[in-house]
């Protein structure tokens, strides 16, 4: 029976630093560090190895040619990028184009794995899955995403029945995504096969702000799964200016979101390094988040509380772990745009310092480390 490992408190006072592990981070093969393509995964690695590092460990990162991660070094390399997971149906079979980054980053990690005590994954890809029975050094898999392809959770499934420990999911809602399986005569939830290690954020990075401004928030990827429209019929509603933020992703769903709603143009701020992004983030009232899908966290949300600013999100997901409903943001029924309209109503009742104190207590860089570090040593200690 695989058991999933129990987090720690998020915050801890004194512990110990362990020996210094040295860690090779595989990034996502969708897009170089720093554009955007990756989502939330680009901030969570930048975080993940700062906070790794203040703990003295050594960090390699390997990640697509062109990546920036502030003053952590990469491994660069070459090739075709990967197709992103949410843009396939279910049953699409495993893409892998030639000349892959993604088998690139394989091929270097395979030859380098000596030169290390763990190698973690972060790509949302099958590949790395199934090699992780053929590498020497033990492969561990942050998970980033729910269940979105039938190959996809097989592979997972796989690494759960062989190497027990080896998968670290963002939240339980995430991890539940992939369902049961039975493993010999036990059938049991997959999400127990995770450890549940949530994210964090540089704090130093976000200041608050106790007087906002009039206008709402909504930050992301422009794609679909993300629902952007009804953010911006809900503001529309409220009378309420909206301000967007992120990454264009599928230029085809953004043409549709501005022939139904014209002034998108005007509210659409670009993609906005977190320096910039936490400058517009802070005056606004709210953020809203309107994610069709089941978000697996939701960075955006930590970001926004980090400034004192409330979230409104749809009660599914990441989201629904993080906002504290009637106190940090408000939680609405999936896919309900009155209901969004109503919380508008009530952002008011919110406190933007408990916002403040939310992302302070549970989303600090060194609670992170540790959960990943105690991940870690779990996986290092049982090969
Ligand atoms: N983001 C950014 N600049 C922007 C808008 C968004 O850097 O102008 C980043 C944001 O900081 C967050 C990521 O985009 O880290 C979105 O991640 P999230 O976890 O919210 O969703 P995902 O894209 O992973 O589904």
């Amino acid at each position: 029976m695989v058991r999933a490992i129990d987090s720690p408190p998020a915050s801890v006072n004194i512990i110990p630093m362990p020996s210094p592990l040295r860690l090779l981070f595989v990034s996502t093969p969708v897009g170089p560090l720093g554009s955007g393509l990756g989502g939330g995964v680009e901030l969570t690695l930048t975080n993940l190895c700062q906070g790794l590092r203040e703990r003295g460990h050594h960090i390699t990162v390997l990640a697509p040619e062109g990546s920036k991660l502030g003053n952590i070094s990469i491994v660069e390399i070459g090739g075709q990028l990967q197709p992103t997971a949410h843009t396939q149906g279910r049953s699409t079979p495993v893409i892998i184009p030639g000349g892959s980054v993604l088998g690139g980053m394989w091929r270097y990690a395979r030859q380098q794995q000596d030169q290390f005590d763990l190698i973690v994954n972060l790509a949302y890809d099958w590949l790395p899955f199934y090699l992780t029975e053929f590498f020497s050094t033990p492969v561990a898999h942050f998970v980033t995403m729910g269940s979105l392809s039938e190959a996809m959770d097989q592979a997972i499934q796989q690494v759960a029945k062989q190497f027990p420990r080896r998968l670290g999911a963002y939240t339980r809602s995430q991890a539940e995504t992939f369902g049961a399986e039975t493993f010999g005569a036990e059938t049991f939830g997959m999400a127990d096969a995770f450890a549940i290690l949530s994210s964090a954020i540089d704090l130093d990075l976000y200041d608050f702000c106790p007087t906002p401004g009039s206008a709402l928030a909504w930050l992301g990827r422009i794609s679909p799964e993300k629902g952007l429209e009804d953010a911006l019929e809900a503001a529309e509603i409220a009378q309420a200016p909206l301000k967007i933020l992120g990454k264009l992703e599928d230029g085809e769903y953004w043409r549709t979101i501005c022939d139904r709603f014209p002034h998108a143009t005007d509210c659409y701020l670009g993609f906005l390094p977190t320096r910039e992004l936490q400058q517009v983030l802070r005056q606004c009232r709210a953020l809203l988040m309107t994610p069709r899908w089941v978000e697996a966290f939701g960075n955006v949300a930590i970001e926004a509380l980090a400034c004192g600013v409330p979230v409104i999100a749809y009660q599914r997901g990441g989201p629904a772990e993080i906002v504290r409903h009637g106190t940090t943001g408000w939680l609405v029924p999936p896919d309900n745009v009155p209901g969004l309209v109503d919380a508008i109503a009530s952002i008011d009742h919110l406190d933007r310092h408990a916002c403040r104190h939310q992302a302070e207590t549970e989303y600090s860089l060194d609670a992170l480390a540790l959960r990943f570090e105690q991940w870690f040593e779990a996986i290092i200690q049982t090969v």
